[in-house]
């Protein structure tokens, strides 16, 4: 059995008592596995993810989680807008292998010298996720990845991704049921 990257056991967290977005909620991510949580808008999804990171705390529940990097929705929220993108990949990861990966994503060395505001939302996607990817994480996180890029580039990051899973799991955030049932070992619908 393949290691344990992502385990959530008997969550429950609300913002307020009366509005309780988890009750008992279990979850678990082994490497090489993609697991998609798909569900309407305000049904908690973004909210996991906060969990997930540490910055809420559970009402009750346990969550235990391997080394992690994240890409979220909007690129330009993730990276500072006064420094290169290779300055700020640079300071959380090493860029000794950075080449392959960078190709492989349609970047260029133009790309990663350039302020964030220089490109366009998916080519600043993308480089986010070649961040993600060269951290070497054990958990991916993804919310809404693929909302910035285009149809044609959603697929091809994808499988990219899916290409690099080895020794990582993947918990996938998204409202396009057709990618989670794409690329997912297991759907959770929330709401
Ligand atoms: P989703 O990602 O599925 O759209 P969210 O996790 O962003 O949902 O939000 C779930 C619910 O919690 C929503 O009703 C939202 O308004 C509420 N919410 C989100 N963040 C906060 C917060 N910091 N304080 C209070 N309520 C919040």
């Amino acid at each position: 059995m393949s290691l344990e990257v992502l385990a959530i056991g008997e969550l429950s967290f609300g913002y307020s008592k009366d509005t309780m977005l988890f009750e008992n909620f279990s979850l678990s991510v082994h490497q090489g596995e993609i697991k998609a949580i798909v569900g309407p808008s305000g049904v908690g999804k973004s909210t996991l993810f906060e969990l997930i990171l540490g910055r809420s705390k559970p009402h009750k529940g346990t969550i235990k989680a391997a080394s992690l990097s994240q890409v979220f929705q909007d690129p330009y929220s993730s990276f500072h807008p006064s420094y290169s993108i290779r300055d700020q990949i640079a300071e959380v990861t090493s860029m000794n292998e950075c080449g392959e990966l960078m190709e492989q994503m349609g970047l260029n060395e133009e790309h990663l010298n350039a302020l964030p505001h220089k490109l366009s939302g998916g080519q600043l996607q993308r480089c986010s996720i070649l961040r993600a990817l060269l951290m070497k994480p054990k958990l991916l996180l993804l919310d809404e990845p693929t909302s910035a890029l285009d149809n044609l580039n959603q697929l091809d990051i994808m499988k990219l991704i899916v290409s690099k899973l080895g020794g990582m799991g993947v918990l996938l955030i998204t409202h396009d049921t057709s990618l989670a049932q794409w690329c997912a070992d297991d759907i959770i619908r929330l709401g």
